[in-house]
């Protein structure tokens, strides 16, 4: 028996990743979202253990130096990585996982894993983009500047993605996901 399929998700920050994939995993139970650590301190009402795993620089190092990750990366000045082992033992099980990461992670999961299938989703304009990472009201104003910073690049970087989903609409996204993860 092979393993199951892993699909990474990707996209400029502000683009509806999670919204997208909450849609996704609410259409299909049977797919698992992966969870990943982060230095990053928790938005409000995010929850430890579900949202991320909220870890100190110093753990999350740790982490890094004993080989945890399957990829990790520093994005807008925070570190995120996956662990390795519960996508491991989801997709040896049979369970399909999604990976919800920034550009540099997909590119090194798909270095290390070329079955994984690379979606990049897509805003249908910058100026919605821009609107929407503004209007969040989430982060500081320079964090905000950051992120646009790496959208700029992340957008750039998107034929190096199997696939390209223009998210105008979240149930028509969602849908493209399963059905890429379905074969
Ligand atoms: P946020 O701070 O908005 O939750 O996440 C910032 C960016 O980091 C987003 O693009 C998100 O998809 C990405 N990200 C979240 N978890 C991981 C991870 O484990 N690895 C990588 N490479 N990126 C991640």
């Amino acid at each position: 028996m092979g393993t199951a399929p892993l699909i990474v998700v990707s996209g400029p920050s502000g683009v509806g990743k999670s919204t997208v994939v909450s849609a996704a995993l609410a259409g299909d139970p049977g797919v698992w979202l992966s969870v990943s650590a982060t230095t990053r301190l928790p938005r409000e009402g995010e929850i430890d253990g579900v949202n991320y795993f909220f870890v100190s620089p110093e753990r999350f190092e740790g982490m890094v130096q004993s080989g945890e990750f399957l990829e990790w990366a520093e994005f807008a000045g925070n570190r995120y990585g996956t662990p390795r082992g519960p996508v491991q033992e989801r997709r040896a099980a049979g369970t399909p996982v999604i990976l919800e990461i920034e550009l540099q992670g997909a590119r090194q999961v798909r270095r290390s894993d070329p079955t994984a299938r690379l979606v990049f989703l897509a805003p249908p304009s910058w100026e919605i983009l821009e609107a929407r990472l503004t209007g969040r009201g989430t982060e500081s104003e320079e964090a905000v500047a950051a992120r646009l910073e790496a959208a700029r690049e992340e957008l750039a970087a998107q034929g190096e993605f199997d696939d390209v989903v223009v998210n105008a609409d979240v149930q028509e996204s969602a849908q493209a996901l399963l059905d890429f993860l379905h074969g």
